[in-house]
């Protein structure tokens, strides 16, 4: 047990102001985006117009924001630093009522606690200004200087005392993701006000201040994603509500596209969360989020800000009127059907039209006919075509032409290689015979095939005790995810080289991740480069996601990347991410199946009889056992 330094026996000591100041700080400053954050925010308070930020070395070396805002004088400055000095409130009630970013007082001494920090200030008034200088809570200078109204506060050498913190900051382009987030953030919140982000001396954001968002979002984000975007605006019940959102089928597959602001100020939610959830259920697959940017005006009494160190969670006076508010403004502006034809939501795929059904069936019969001496009047009851790979193929493909955006082979594919592949194909497919008229009324024994498929969706099929239904896509999304399982221990994935390579916007924190996952992509077979600060080319991308759509794919994947934590294991994520290619690669509902397919799918299905449902929670196959059915048909 330690004791007391006083050495007077007790063993409870009061904290130097260091240490207490360290403490402090590692609640607010958790690394250089944060001090960045603290910074602008205080501008923002100062009435600044423009705000211009300058880092070095991802911030580690050196953090400066220079504002235009009314200044400090030299009493000020002195003040400042201290802890719990604040200019923003003075009461109690104050406290409920917060309408600046700042009110605890906090950061510009934890700041100096952790870092060498200077300030150099004019109130506009003064002929001449004062810096102060200080290190690690040290005052090193104080002094009179020459300098624009406004303020400069420089912080270098970030955690130079904190060895333990210095040590878990990320490489560099982590950092500066981190930044740029944090600019984009306050960028959205105040449109109004010119920012100005430069990188090593390299100017990497220069925003004008302007009237509306939507330049901005565009700015940040992509002017693709802004495009997509439908704005909606509402004042009513006290609460003011601006928000963009994008289509359903444009939803995401995180939730970090949801940007959350009230009077200001980013934050995170569960009320507007789930709100916005219920907005887009029914017109997104469940596992989808909506991209939202959604900025609240309420009267600050109306919310609590003093909850969390760094305020980036509230409490609201009243909870409900808030998720009611912003609930039904999105959900009306998605219902209203006010988006263009081509974003409206589709959550089945596209009916076929009857006539096109009718021709396709028409077409069907004829190629049928041609392959097998059927007698005309005489549909075949069983299709039953399962032959050598390359002939019962060549039928499939027959049997369904025409049909947009399904390749009968893809199944076999993915199950047994490329076309041709006779040897991998299981002993039951090779060498079956391919005398149509027998296949077509083959012995009793096999007449019937495993499995029947119903509604390009489900395959049912009989068992000892009943019938079990499956969702074919949930099927074959596990049997890939088993097959990429094993394969990338032997090496990485197969990869096609794109003839050209494509390119995905994306945000500059995502670039850093090419980095840090970039061990990880190697093995999946992706070959990407960052193409400037807002910008990824894929050059090369497995072979085996070949008819997915290479940009959707890549997004997906680095908002995926984005949200997992440092703590998670690589292997983890690894599997995650196979998760996530397996269910874009799988037969989706809609796409018809041979009977092929169907028996190398069904011989698979042990793969999830046990796991009930998929990875993202929904039921992947039914059982009705046979008494049940007998119970219901009331045989028993
Ligand atoms: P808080 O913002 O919670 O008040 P800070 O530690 O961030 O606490 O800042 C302390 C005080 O320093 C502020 O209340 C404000 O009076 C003053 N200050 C900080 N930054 C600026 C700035 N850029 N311009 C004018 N005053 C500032
Ligand atoms: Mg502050």
């Amino acid at each position: 047990m330690a004791s007391n330094p006083a050495g007077n026996g007790c063993r409870i000591g009061v904290l130097p102001d260091l240490l207490v100041n360290k403490i402090a700080a590692g609640e607010v400053v958790e690394r250089p985006a944060s001090v960045v954050k603290e910074l602008v925010d205080n501008a923002l308070d100062a009435g600044a117009t423009r705000i211009s930020v300058a880092i070095e070395d991802g911030g580690k070396q050196l953090i400066r924001v220079t504002d235009d805002g009314f200044g400090m004088t030299a009493e000020d400055l002195r003040l400042a630093v201290m802890p719990h000095a604040t200019s923003k409130i003075g009461s109690d009630e104050d406290l409920y009522a917060i309408s600046t970013m700042g009110f605890r007082g906090e950061a510009l001494a934890s700041i100096s606690a952790v870092s060498k920090l200077r300030i150099v200030s004019r109130v506009p008034e003064a002929v001449e200004g004062n810096e102060l200088r200080v290190a690690g809570k040290e005052l090193v200078a104080a002094q009179a200087a020459g300098c624009p109204a406004g303020t400069t506060i420089e912080v270098r050498d970030l955690f130079f005392n904190v060895p333990a913190r210095r040590k878990f900051l990320r490489a560099k382009s982590t950092e500066v993701g981190h930044i740029n987030e944090q600019i984009a953030r306050v960028g959205l919140a105040f449109p109004d006000i010119g920012f100005e982000l430069t990188n090593n001396g390299r100017v990497t954001h220069n925003l004008p201040p302007s009237a509306e968002r939507m330049g901005r979002i565009a700015k940040f984000y992509s002017p693709e994603l802004a495009e997509a975007l439908i704005r909606v605006e509402r004042d009513e019940r006290g609460v003011a509500l601006e928000a963009f959102l994008a289509p359903p089928a444009q939803s995401r597959a995180t939730a970090q596209w949801q940007y959350t602001f009230v009077n200001g100020r980013y934050i995170r939610d569960r009320y507007v969360q789930h709100a916005i959830k219920e907005a887009y259920r029914g017109l997104t697959e469940p596992n989808r989020h909506g991209v939202v940017f959604l900025f609240l005006t309420v009267d600050p009494h109306e919310v609590d800000v003093n909850v969390h160190p760094t305020k980036i969670e509230v409490r609201w006076a009243d909870s409900n009127l808030i998720h009611s508010q912003v609930l039904s403004a999105l959900r009306e502006t998605l219902r209203k059907g006010s988006l263009p034809a081509a974003l409206r939501p589709s959550t089945s795929p596209t009916p076929i039209e009857p006539a096109e059904q009718d021709r396709i069936r028409r077409e069907a019969a004829m190629s049928l006919k041609a392959l097998s001496p059927l007698r005309p009047s005489d549909p075949p009851k069983y299709q039953r075509l399962e032959s050598a790979a390359s002939t019962g193929r060549a039928m499939a493909e027959d049997r369904y032409p025409g049909k947009p955006g399904v390749d009968p082979t893809k199944v076999w594919k993915s199950l047994y290689g490329e076309p041709g592949n006779v040897e991998s194909t299981p002993a039951e497919h090779a060498g079956t015979t391919t005398d149509v008229s027998t296949t077509m009324f083959p012995p009793a024994t096999t007449a019937r095939p495993r499995a029947i498929q119903l509604h390009e969706l489900y395959l049912v099929t009989e068992t000892d005790d009943g019938i079990v239904i499956i969702d074919q896509h949930a099927l074959h999304e596990r049997v890939i995810y088993e097959q990429l399982r094993d394969r990338i221990t032997s090496g990485p994935l197969e990869a096609q080289r794109l003839l050209l390579p494509e390119t995905v916007n994306v945000t500059s924190s995502q670039i850093a991740l090419l980095e840090t996952h970039g061990d990880l992509l190697r093995s999946l077979g992706i070959e990407a480069t960052p193409l400037g600060s807002d910008t990824i080319a894929v050059h090369a991308f497995p072979s085996l996601l070949k008819d997915t759509d290479v940009v959707s794919f890549f997004r997906d994947l680095l908002d995926f990347l984005a949200i997992q934590p440092a703590t998670v294991e690589g292997e983890a994520v690894l599997h995650e991410v196979l998760d996530m290619m397996a269910c874009k690669a799988a037969v989706k509902a809609g796409d018809v199946l041979t009977d092929g397919e169907i028996d190398a799918l069904m011989r698979k299905r042990h793969l999830i009889e046990g796991s009930s449902s998929c990875p993202h929670g929904r039921p992947t196959m039914l059982h009705l056992t046979k008494r049940e059915l007998d119970r219901q048909f009331k045989r028993t």
